[in-house]
């Protein structure tokens, strides 16, 4: 058992408590919370952490990544979605070929240093594996299918299948094998249907794009513009497979995360209960001129989670160079107020939408916690946003009450 006291526990509960000189007793999964010398006189064989005037929350919860592309520097085009998508076709095997394991290592660990203690990746190809399931962080691997040529359904079924079945050998409480759907543009609905079929079966959450581009809108919407040029390329007279509303009818009744909707502009298309929407603010910067509506969303009473998406679309991974682009571009809400906002959906929201119990400070949840150098502040309530400017990195962190640093 270990405990840890803190200056302020930010518990990310509902309601956003701040809690103050506490502590919190812990092994696997949080035990206790309560005064610091009578959890000491109560549990003496307990090993202690006592970090004064530190900052404790729940690990962040990043459940988009693609570290697959983490060699990518300057080499893909930013600007423009169908430019970006273009130079992706291009240099993704070049890309991929220079992806060691070590650099996704590192990325990882970068990640994880930015107090991120669980990591959705979304795996094209399978070479992110190792470093994975050798990784410390909660990891949940969303093994991609797309598809569009009726020729290749089945090699795509087959490659598919095969990197699920490798995946699912390392299943672990660290490692959650899962599955996701590109998109409604890049996705036949027999490949579609067939996954959301074993996604029923497997019971883990999907996660799919959806609604990033201007150009994916007008081709659901009219089959026309920009994408209908370029999926010439890969099967003669594309048609839309889906509408908008169609596509999100698949997942109803199952845990989906939506990644992206940047031009979604009605969220009563989505299941309330089960789907949850990503957040990649900069990534949809580097892409396109719109962000996502975030009061929209809010009112909608849709759940929403932050990712950084993969440096494919992003300079960083670093998890706080995302929450403060989330500041800076977000100018229709009040700064501290969005600030509490970030924290919440980077950690209860999103194990929420991943099924997954931790994201908050509360008895029975996981104990992955992450500790941050603390602060003066007049006023407690000053903590997150505070914390969101001024960090850079975790002082160290607990994943299922492992201390890793
Ligand atoms: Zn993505």
């Amino acid at each position: 058992m270990k405990i840890l006291k803190a200056k302020y526990i930010l518990v990310c509960d509902e309601e956003f408590r701040i809690l103050e000189d506490k502590a919190i007793l812990f092994d696997e999964r949080i035990l206790k919370i309560g005064n610091f010398v009578r959890l000491i006189e109560n549990y003496p064989d307990a090993e202690i952490f006592n970090c004064g005037d530190c900052v404790a929350m729940p690990c962040f919860i990043n459940p988009h990544t693609h570290l697959e592309y983490s060699a990518n520097q300057t080499k893909l085009i930013f600007g423009d979605y169908l430019k970006w998508v273009n130079s992706v076709i291009e240099n993704r095997s070049e890309l991929s070929e220079q992806a060691t394991q070590k650099l996704i290592t590192d990325k990882i660990t970068e990640m994880m240093r930015s107090g991120v203690g669980t990591i959705g990746e979304i795996s094209s190809f399978g070479v992110d594996l190792e470093p994975c399931v050798k990784s410390a962080a909660r990891i949940v691997y969303f093994n991609e299918i797309l598809g569009t040529n009726e020729k290749f359904l089945d090699a795509n079924w087959a490659n598919f299948m095969g990197r699920y079945k490798k995946s699912a050998e390392h299943a672990s409480k660290r490692f959650i094998p899962a599955v996701s759907v590109h998109s409604p543009y890049s996705t036949h609905p027999k490949l579609a249907k067939k996954v959301t079929r074993m996604a029923r079966a497997i019971k883990f959450p999907i996660s799919v794009h959806f609604l990033e581009s201007r150009y994916e809108k007008e081709w659901l919407n009219s089959a026309s513009g920009g994408f209908k040029t370029w999926l010439e390329k890969f099967a003669p007279n594309p048609k839309p497979f889906y509408s908008e509303s169609s596509f999100v009818q698949l997942f109803k009744g199952f845990k989906t995360l939506f990644t992206h909707c940047v031009f979604a502009d009605d969220f009563s298309i989505f299941d309330e209960k089960n789907h949850s929407i990503t957040h990649c603010a900069v990534s949809n910067r580097m892409l396109c001129d719109k962000t996502l509506d975030l009061k929209a969303l809010l009112a909608s009473g849709i759940c929403f989670n932050i990712g950084t998406d993969g440096l494919s679309s992003n300079v960083s991974l670093n998890f706080f160079d995302e929450l403060r682009a989330n500041l800076l571009i977000h100018t229709e809400f009040e700064l501290n107020e969005l600030a509490k906002i970030l924290l919440l959906a980077s950690t209860n929201f999103a194990a929420k939408s991943l099924k997954i119990s931790n994201g908050e400070i509360s008895t029975g949840k996981l104990a992955d916690i992450a500790v941050f150098d603390g602060f003066e502040v007049e006023d407690k309530n000053e903590v997150p946003l505070w914390l969101i400017l001024r960090t850079k990195a975790a002082k160290f962190m607990f994943i299922g009450g492992e201390l890793w640093r």
